[in-house]
């Protein structure tokens, strides 16, 4: 251990641009052991890690390195394991720069951080190649059954950990495959869809029953699953886009992100996609315009590239040091071909039939607003059109409107839409129904999503335990 003064810095190599530009796999090859072993060996061992006080898992993340640096990679997947449902995801697409290697003390040292999520991805990749991922064995069974609605991170987590405490567990999504936003929001390029659903797979095996294709709000109320199951998580996410209001936002060729994303991953996934195969959500030869700057829009760029576009710039109100996504995804992008008009905003799409152009209004950055970041105004008279075939909206979303959606006026949301849980047990306002993930933090992370599930999973034991008790006592 302790080697971060000798021993550089060093990620897995990235794949050439060119090369990966052509296909949706993975862009970083894999550590190979010994350069796993040399990187975990950096790490110094901290008596307080910071890189595990940022983690929102609070992973174990000192110990595995060093059972890493000394080749005892099994006993490094269990205890990576121990604490994350999904460690080899989160390795991947993490924005490890803004958590645990943000926080490595070696990084502000100035020798480079630990390369911590990489070496986590090698780790449990590692353990599924060498069969070490044990399957999901129930608990002794209790006789009680939980409803999940929504399989992304955090209902899998939660799903995870209930079945293992022997209780009945079914979960419900309106998508036709499990995983959320890990199978049709992000795409392959970041993370393959084998390693979504190998996961998905192992919960199957285990005994967990998934509803696909089943949309709480049209195959049932809320109250139906009420009446069905002792405890249930509402676990489904934000969908609602946030709008762009121009003119010419109805024009065709002008669409949605997730409708944009979600069409390449079900085409990766070998699925016939009409609106694919017509054009209407492919990029190939067209000039692609997208507007925003956060991871989706990071996304949809990349795509556009991969889908063999003719030129894919991004529109950004900001500047690159103001911009919420990671600058890790900017420099993939800008390797790839795309180009960023920084402190640029639309102020209408042209076009009758179809788009034909963008016309963009210079902004410059102002005082800063209520949160500490400067806002950006409009530059008069420097607008200037830019042609687009296909232009991508990219600006975020908002939770939709469940308590409405789902004919139940009592479920309690805050004035953006989330749902509204009690912070200590996480039940919403009704009575056995709890929450977790993005419905409740608004559009988050993949990490915090886990650490909701399990955290949610903990509070649904303890008032499933407390109902049947009361129900021995009342017997
Ligand atoms: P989701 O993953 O959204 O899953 C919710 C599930 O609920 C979905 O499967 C949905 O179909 C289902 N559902 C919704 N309504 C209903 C209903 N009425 N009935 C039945 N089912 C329903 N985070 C990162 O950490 N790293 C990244 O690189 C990253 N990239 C991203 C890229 C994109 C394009 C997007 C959109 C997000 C990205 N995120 C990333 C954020 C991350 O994906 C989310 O924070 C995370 O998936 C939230 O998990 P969740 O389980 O709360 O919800
Ligand atoms: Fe870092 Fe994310 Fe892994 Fe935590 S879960 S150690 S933040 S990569
Ligand atoms: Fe190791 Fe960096 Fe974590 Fe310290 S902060 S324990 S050096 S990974």
């Amino acid at each position: 251990m302790l080697k971060f003064v000798d021993r550089p810095q060093s990620y897995p190599a990235k794949r050439e641009a060119t090369e990966r530009a052509a296909d949706f796999h993975e862009i970083a090859e894999r550590y190979a052991a010994p350069a796993a072993e040399d990187q975990a060996g950096r790490c110094s061992q901290c008596g307080v890690p910071y890189c595990s006080v940022h983690c929102p898992l609070h992973n174990h993340i000192p110990d595995w390195l060093r059972l890493t640096a000394e080749g005892r990679l099994r006993e490094a997947y269990e205890l990576s394991n121990a604490t994350s449902t999904m460690p080899e995801i989160c390795g991947r697409i993490c924005p490890q720069d803004r958590l645990c290697e943000g926080n490595c003390v070696i990084e502000f040292s100035g020798h480079g951080a630990v390369t911590i999520g990489s070496v986590e991805k090698f780790i449990t990749d590692t353990a599924w190649a060498e069969g070490w991922v044990e399957p999901l064995v129930p608990g002794a069974a209790r006789g009680q059954s939980v409803g999940v609605i929504g399989a992304g991170p955090a209902g899998l987590t939660a799903a995870e950990y209930l079945r293992a405490q022997g209780y009945d567990v079914h979960v419900y999504d309106r998508h036709d495959r499990a995983g959320g936003l890990l199978t049709y929001g992000i795409p392959g390029f970041k993370l393959e869809k084998p390693v979504v659903m190998r996961r998905v797979d192992r919960l199957k095996a285990g005994g967990i029953v998934f509803h696909e294709a089943f949309e709480v709000g049209r195959d049932a109320t809320l109250d139906d699953l009420r009446a069905r199951h002792d405890a249930l998580l509402i676990a489904t996410g934000v969908y609602k886009a946030r709008a762009i209001e121009v003119d010419g936002s109805d024009v065709p060729g002008v669409i949605a992100a997730l409708d944009y994303l979600t069409a390449s991953n079900r085409k990766s996934f070998g699925d016939a996609v009409p609106a694919f195969e017509d054009g209407s959500l492919n990029a190939a030869g067209k000039n692609v315009v997208v507007i925003g700057g956060g991871d989706t829009a990071m996304d949809c760029v990349r795509t556009a590239i991969r889908q063999g576009a003719a030129s894919v710039k991004c529109l950004y109100r900001r500047d690159r040091a103001n911009m919420p996504g990671s600058q890790r995804e900017v420099a993939n992008a800008e390797e790839e071909g795309v180009e960023f008009v920084w402190l640029s905003a639309p102020a209408a799409f042209a076009g009758n039939d179809r788009v034909t152009s963008v016309r963009a209004n210079r902004m410059r950055l102002g005082a800063a607003d209520a949160s500490g970041r400067r806002a950006p105004e409009v530059d008069p008279g420097a607008a200037e059109d830019m042609p687009a075939d296909l232009v991508i909206k990219a600006l975020g979303f908002d939770a939709e409107e469940l308590p409405h959606l789902w004919d139940a006026p009592e479920l309690g949301v805050t004035r953006w839409g989330t749902v509204l849980v009690d912070s200590k047990t996480l039940m919403t306002s009704l009575d056995g129904v709890f929450a977790a993930g993005d419905i409740v933090r608004g559009a988050s992370l993949v990490v915090w999503a886990i650490r909701d599930g399990r955290d949610v999973a903990a509070t649904m034991h303890k008032y499933l335990k407390a109902k049947a008790e009361a129900a021995k006592v009342a017997a």
